[in-house]
């Protein structure tokens, strides 16, 4: 799983969904979907970023991408229901998500937490996935082999002082993929849910979360693309319910 070397045609003709795709783990995981053959729905806050995304993807003769600009702090039920309204109609299937876009909030002691970034974080980071899942199911029916990664944290497992919100939409984060992983996991419709946490990665957000880190201290987001490759394609088929580590330890 760590060392997964993909067949190069893995994801070809799957469409696959990846939120907070225009910068660091998403970004390379969406160009990553896209080198093996996968179409992928850009979602994310800043269109430039995205815009970029597409280019590459354009550049590189993949599949064309979509593009799906959508904040999701502010992003309602109807929203959801409008991009699987434009999925369906684009493609009549969905075969992933990769539920990627996060905000690390405050790090302060509960004490001093303020309520309004307490509500933010939670919104982005796990009611916005479970509204998005929510309203995808019926397209992932459609498959017939979807996957679903939701994108944790080791503080969404073992929580640490002054992680805030962060901490706990990773813990609801992680509960949803359990409950999903139960609910979807019969015969007729073979749905996997994983939980992955990515560890340290030289990202936007980590250099927040650490501002006394050097550039290089972390990995590149280019090194998850394997593992996010494997539970994505059909060698994972069967792995469902599990709290993957994207390091082993
Ligand atoms: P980045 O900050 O680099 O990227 C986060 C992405 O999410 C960006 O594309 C951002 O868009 C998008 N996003 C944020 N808020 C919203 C919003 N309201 N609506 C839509 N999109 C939004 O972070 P990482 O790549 O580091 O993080 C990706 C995931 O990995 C997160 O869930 C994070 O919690 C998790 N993670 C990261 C670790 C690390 O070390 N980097 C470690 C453990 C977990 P925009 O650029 O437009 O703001």
């Amino acid at each position: 799983m760590y060392d997964y070397q993909a067949p190069a045609d893995l994801l070809k003709d799957r469409v696959i969904l990846v939120t907070g795709a225009g910068d660091g783990i998403g970004r390379a995981v969406a160009l990553g979907y896209a080198a093996h053959g996968a179409t992928v729905i850009l979602l994310g806050r800043t269109i430039s970023k995205l815009e970029s995304v597409y280019d590459q993807i354009e550049a590189a003769g993949h599949p064309q991408p979509a593009l799906v600009p959508l904040n999701l702090e502010v992003a309602t039920e109807h929203d959801y229901q409008e991009l699987a309204r434009n999925i369906q109609e684009n493609f009549g299937k969905l075969d992933g998500i990769v539920h990627n876009a996060g905000i690390l909030g405050q790090r302060t002691p509960v004490e001093m937490y303020n309520p309004e970034v307490w509500s933010k974080v939670m919104q982005v980071n796990a009611t916005a996935p479970f509204l998005i899942t929510q309203a995808l199911i019926p397209l992932l029916r459609e498959s017939d082999s979807a996957s679903i990664i939701f994108t944790s944290s080791s503080v969404g497992r073992k929580a640490r002082a002054y992680w805030g919100a962060y901490a706990v939409s990773k813990f609801a984060l992680e509960g949803l993929s359990q409950l999903l992983a139960d609910e979807l996991d019969d015969e007729r419709h073979r749905i996997r849910v994983n939980s992955l946490n990515p560890g340290a990665t030289r990202t936007a957000m980590r250099a927040l979360a650490y501002p006394g880190e050097t550039k290089d201290s972390n990995k590149p987001p280019e090194s998850l693309v394997p593992i996010h490759l494997y539970l994505m394609g059909r060698d994972s088929e069967g792995v469902t319910g599990q709290q993957i580590d994207a390091q082993p330890k």
